[in-house]
């Protein structure tokens, strides 16, 4: 089809069930972008998904195409949309597109682990609203990121799914040059036809990496299945993860496996794909250390690393405030050690106003929020910083980041020193860390407020094996026995030793 005409709408947002609700603001502070606007921004650096330069990248380069942007929106992991700025966006996007028509294919990048206060299928109803606005022949492409949780709604609305083969997050750019390659298929003729399975097999976060495990196994078997045109008629197979923390009935990992029209050969290949899965449900176990024993053992170690606070990882809708290890390194005077970064605006702001060189006593988690204590503890401001720089590694590089009004601190005379910052940010990048005059290669002891994608922005200094988990408090424990689950559709593997899959 010479010049098709493309529409584009997505929604981004990784909603964690035991968060406070995600507001507009939240939105508006990371992305609200609307109309043609959106096709600037995706042609130079901006705050957009990454997966939306990489389709336009991909789309310019392949032929002709006019750009229907619509709606494009992100927030930071948190709690469930509030019904009203789901609603809003809803109606941007309806009316945005009706007003488009007609179009010649839709592309919506969405994270596909949203919901809303009044929603527990945002993403479901983004695609179902869009299928009913296109009609039936309109070919939709979906990319998501693999901590999504996909509904068959959602799967029978569309054409082809593409999820994120990598975590840490690197490949945006590479799913969506393959929606945009599905998406010329189709405008040139293709059907595509999908299977999809929902396992009742729900994984901890830390498990689900792609380096090695379990979901690396998986994920790497899945991408020897993919073929090309020329190669045979499986367009897409994702295998998404799923994200627990939004308790819903649909969370858990599922397959979805797109044909050229082979509707047999789709469902053969999912269930042969959900078949492994299910054989290895009992690897997605979560092994942390106790605070004490990480604690413990950096204080003894003879070479640098790292211990990751991943349940308080704000990247999965953590706060980013939780004390226990901070209080637990103080205590044990664990000199060398540096902690970031730790959402503190109130510390943040009080070091800002006193200036470098000064000392006061800071409350950590005065609220006690996140099942968390408070921590007070008199620190010396080492260095001020307004928090904002770009990413030169793993998921941020080349990206912008803003922590707000930043300061690095060091608790009394112990040695340790921490950075908090205003905004919330998972510690992903060293650049916030080098921005406040630390050094990461001597650092003796780093300790993330992550639950993974720091993985990919300090292993220049942190091999696998020096990298520790630790079991805190936080909103995103992948430690499930602290978690209060009310809408996972129980029994589920691996946690309920009565998990059953009926083979659908
Ligand atoms: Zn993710």
């Amino acid at each position: 089809m010479h010049n098709p005409r493309v529409a584009i709408l997505g929604l981004h947002l990784e909603a964690n069930a035991f968060s406070p609700p995600t507001t507009e603001q939240d939105f508006k502070r990371l992305c609200w972008a609307e109309g043609l606007a959106i096709s600037d921004m995706a042609r130079s650096a901006s705050s957009l998904p990454s997966e939306v330069p990489g389709f336009y990248a991909r789309m310019d380069a392949v032929g002709s195409w006019t750009p229907v942007p619509i709606i494009v929106v992100a927030a930071p992991p948190g709690g469930p949309i509030e019904q009203l700025v789901f609603e809003k966006f809803l109606d941007v996007a309806a009316a945005g597109l009706r007003a488009a028509l007609p179009v010649d294919a839709v592309y919506i990048p969405s994270h596909g682990a949203s919901s809303a206060t009044g929603d527990p299928d945002s993403d479901g109803t983004v695609a179902t609203l869009t299928r009913q606005i296109v009609g039936p022949n309109v070919p939709i492409v979906v990319t998501h990121d693999l901590h999504c949780n996909v509904s068959e709604r959602m799967v029978g609305a569309i054409d082809a799914l593409v999820t994120y083969r990598t975590n840490p997050h690197v490949d945006m750019r590479a799913r969506a040059a393959e929606a945009a390659d599905l998406l010329r298929e189709m405008l040139a003729g293709t059907r595509m036809t999908s299977a999809f399975i929902h396992l009742p097999l729900v994984a901890p976060s830390v498990t689900l990496l792609t380096a090695a495990g379990p979901y690396a196994d998986l994920i790497h078997c899945a991408e020897t299945l993919i073929q090309a045109p020329s190669q045979g008629p499986v367009a897409a197979v994702s295998v998404a993860g799923g994200f627990a923390h939004s308790d819903l009935p649909k969370c858990g990992m599922t397959v979805t496996v797109t044909t050229r029209h082979d509707a047999p050969l789709a469902r053969r290949v999912a269930l042969d794909l959900a078949r492994r899965a299910w054989a290895d449900r009992n690897r997605y176990v979560s092994h942390l250390l106790s605070v004490d024993d990480a604690v413990r053992m950096a204080g003894s170690a003879a070479a640098p690393m790292i211990l990751a606070d991943v349940a308080d990882n704000p990247g999965g809708g953590g706060r980013g405030n939780t004390t226990d290890i901070l209080a637990a390194a103080y205590q044990a005077r664990l000199s060398g050690a540096v902690f970031g970064i730790f959402i503190e605006p109130g510390a943040a702001a009080e070091a800002h106003r006193l200036g470098e060189g000064k000392s006061f006593r800071a409350v950590f988690n005065p609220l006690r929020e996140s099942g968390s204590e408070d921590f007070a503890v008199g620190v010396k401001v080492l260095k001020l910083t307004d928090g904002r720089g770009v990413g030169r590694r793993g998921i941020l590089a080349g990206r912008a980041f803003n922590l707000g009004p930043s300061a690095l601190l060091e608790l009394d005379d112990s040695g340790v020193r921490v950075v908090v910052g205003s905004l919330r940010n998972q510690l992903s990048e060293p650049r916030m860390l080098e921005m406040h005059g630390i050094d990461v290669s001597e650092v003796r002891c780093l300790v993330v407020k992550s639950r993974g994608h720091f993985r990919a922005g300090f292993d220049e200094w942190f091999a696998p094996e020096a990298i520790h988990e630790v079991d805190a408090s936080g909103l995103a424990s992948p430690n499930f026995a602290r978690v209060s689950f009310q809408h996972l559709a129980r029994p589920v593997a691996p946690m309920d030793a009565d998990a059953v899959w009926n083979g659908n």
